[in-house]
């Protein structure tokens, strides 16, 4: 059984010069990646991507720290990639981002509960970012209760996640894998594991033991073990449960 890395950026600049390595890689290693858009070239560029490669899968939207490039065209363009691209599984990643000032509360908000919507309208699960913002975040999604989606990176606490459980899934990454993360460690032996996805939201956040290097989606096999660790639970047994989960969480078959 081989891993979905459920998160990764393969549009990123830094994955200009080995791209085909990075390719190869999760041709060799995993099932399938998700590949995230944050505004809408990368929206396109992700959608590209998954028309070319049969292991590709894309999903687009507006990231919170640039909601203020978000207007009716984006939204309308958006929305014409979901009609005319089946391999786009989710809205996002969108959310609300209080640890960077780029844009306001008031407009992140805004384009938050407008994407909320889009995704309702063309019934697609979202993937949701969330940084030092957790009540507003749970707070909108209340309003939206039949959107259901994925918690993207999550490391808030058991209690936040409880409020969710019921529509979302708990995507973890590389930051588990470090041995100071004692929060994170707690509330991943807490979570359900039928509620968890692993993601390495490539470029960034590289796990042990290549922390400090470019991160790549075939890494997220040490996110993986990791958990499984902390569970208790046979490595084999673990990736069968996540394949169904993710398949489940962005209904992929
Ligand atoms: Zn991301």
């Amino acid at each position: 059984m081989k891993l979905i890395d459920t998160h990764c950026h393969l549009t990123d600049s830094r994955y200009n010069d080995n791209l085909d390595i990075v390719l190869k890689n999760i041709r060799e290693k995993l099932d399938f990646v998700i590949n995230v858009g944050y505004d809408l070239k990368t929206s396109e560029n992700s959608v590209k991507l998954s028309n070319e490669y049969e292991y590709i899968y894309a999903t687009v939207g507006v990231h919170p720290n640039d909601s203020d490039s978000y207007n009716i065209l984006v939204e309308e363009k958006l929305e014409e990639l979901v009609k005319n691209n089946n391999k786009i599984v989710a809205i996002g990643e969108i959310g609300l981002d209080y640890y960077r000032d780029y844009v306001s509360k008031e407009i992140q908000q805004d384009v938050f509960i407008k994407q909320l919507k889009l995704a309702k309208k063309l019934d697609k699960p979202v993937v949701i970012h969330c940084r030092d913002a957790y009540k507003d975040t749970i707070d909108i999604l209340n309003e939206y209760k039949d959107v259901n989606g994925i918690m993207h990176s999550y490391s808030g606490s058991y209690d936040t996640a409880k409020l969710l459980m019921d529509r979302f899934y708990f995507s973890i990454s590389g930051p588990v894998t470090f041995s100071n993360a004692i929060n994170l460690h707690d509330m991943v032996e807490k979570l359900p594991i039928d509620k968890i996805l692993v993601e390495t939201d490539s470029p960034y956040l590289t796990p042990v033991p290549y922390r400090g290097k470019t991160n790549e989606p075939s890494y997220v096999e040490y996110v993986a073990q990791k958990i499984a660790s902390i569970k208790n639970i046979e490595y084999d047994e673990f990736k069968k449960i996540l394949s169904k989960n993710t398949k489940k969480a962005f209904r992929i078959e």
